[in-house]
């Protein structure tokens, strides 16, 4: 702690770093100051990207490509977070290392100076870097609009187009691109046996039937091994089978690779995410205490935005606790007995109790235009109409305004 301001810093200001930030200063914020009006907070954010990027609904922005479409999911996050005035502060930067003994981390900004930065409590929410950056920020937030209106040209005047990956961007992207441009060939490569890998092979069966009745090929047990460009410029595309295939448009929409190199690496788990409880979402590696991790970063998380979303009250609760046991010097109570621990600390309501993470199964909405796609809810396939109206007229976008600008919290 710099004085008497608690410093709270997430590293990563997308959709749960965003969602945590917002979290913190509209209720736990609050809500510690009033029982204990002494201590004051502050929360920074860090983060390549100026903009927030609602990358739900990139495959749709990216068959549309129109301007009112991207304003709608690239945000500017300080315009986001202007209503706490100088409770927040944003950081236009990349963590590059981390201190746990000294509770710093250095920031690579992106005018390339070099800063080190102190935290009383540590959030990471870096997530993930795909290989495109149509899916997710490759620093600033303009790659991926450049990337999006580039990939978007060349679909308008494509007559061929292979998707690399069966997951949900991969199929979603599939079914988005052959609607809006239905005379363009598709070909999806699953890379396994099977699309949507991470849902029911019910499911999976069902969005192979969709894609190859809008006219997609499907491939699966094939995988790219090299790209290169052709001496016009087309992608060239090596198989695991040893073919080659010459496109006009290749779409990688295979996952990506987790932002935790600025970690010590004993922090980490085999795949390289953060290893967090899974119930209180604390990273569980020495010299980690007042640390969290929310999102595709961790550990607890199936990559997927329910579980960066649902994440967001539990870490809440966990920096609240941890706050409260800090001020009150070392008074802690074993994790089993959180609630005790709030009658400790004077006028404690219970709105700043232990709450646990719990992830939403069974739900997985994969849109293939307007008026196709597969989905399920609590684990129950649902019919196309209903999939239509949830997520496939617009992949959620009205959400994207109100999770950047905090009113969803
Ligand atoms: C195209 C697409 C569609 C999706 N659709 C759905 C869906 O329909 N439903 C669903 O549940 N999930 C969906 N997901 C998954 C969902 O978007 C992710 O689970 C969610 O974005 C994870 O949030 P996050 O904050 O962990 O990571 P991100 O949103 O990726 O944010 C990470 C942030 O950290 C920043 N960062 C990276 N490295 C550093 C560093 N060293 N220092 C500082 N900042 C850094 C990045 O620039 C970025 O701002 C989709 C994903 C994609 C790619």
């Amino acid at each position: 702690m710099s004085g008497s301001t608690y410093e709270i810093v997430i590293v990563g200001g997308n959709l749960g770093g965003v969602a945590v930030a917002h979290y913190l200063l509209k209720n736990t914020i609050p809500a510690l100051r009033k029982q204990n009006n002494s201590k004051s907070f502050h929360v920074t954010i860090v983060s390549p990207s100026s903009h927030y990027f609602w990358k739900i609904a990139a495959p749709r922005v990216l068959v549309k490509g129109e301007e009112a479409l991207y304003e709608q999911i690239l945000r500017p996050i300080d315009k986001g977070f202007a209503k706490y005035g100088d409770l927040f502060a944003y950081i236009q930067g990349a963590a590059i290392a981390t201190d746990p003994a000294a509770r710093t981390i250095r920031v690579k900004k992106n005018d390339s100076q070099e800063e080190s930065i102190h935290y009383d409590s540590l959030v990471i929410a870096t997530g993930t870097t795909s290989a495109t950056p149509l899916w997710t920020l490759h620093g600033d937030h303009l790659e991926t609009l450049n990337a999006l209106k580039t990939t978007r040209e060349e679909l308008s005047q494509a007559k061929t187009v292979l998707v690399a990956g069966g997951g949900a961007v991969g199929v979603e992207s599939s079914g988005e691109i052959v609607t809006t441009f239905p005379n363009v060939k598709v070909t999806i490569l699953s890379g396994t046996d099977r699309l949507l890998a991470r849902s029911t092979e019910s499911l999976g069966k069902a969005a192979e039937t969709s894609l190859k009745k809008l006219g997609v090929e499907v491939i699966h047990n094939v995988r790219i091994t090299g790209s290169e460009k052709t001496i016009d410029g087309h992608p060239k595309l090596k198989l695991s089978d040893g073919t080659e295939r010459i496109v006009d448009v290749y779409i990688d929409g295979t996952g990506g690779a987790p932002n935790t190199d600025w970690l010590p690496a004993e922090w980490l788990n085999e795949g390289k995410r953060v290893q967090v409880d899974d119930e209180s979402l604390r990273v569980t590696g020495p010299d980690a205490s007042r640390v969290y991790a929310v999102g595709d970063a961790a550990s607890y998380s199936k990559q997927s935005w329910l579980d960066t979303d649902s994440a967001v009250i539990p870490v809440a609760s966990s920096i609240a606790v941890d706050i409260a046991t800090t001020l009150n010097q070392g008074k802690a109570p074993s994790q089993g007995m959180l609630g005790s621990l709030l009658g400790y600390v004077p006028g404690f309501g219970s709105s700043l109790s232990q709450k646990k993470f719990s992830p939403m199964k069974g739900i997985f909405l994969v849109p293939m235009g307007p008026s196709h796609g597969v989905g399920m809810l609590m684990g129950f396939e649902i019919p196309t109409f209903m999939l239509s109206l949830i997520k496939g007229k617009s992949y959620f976008l009205s959400m994207s305004r109100t999770q950047w600008n905090g009113d969803a919290r």
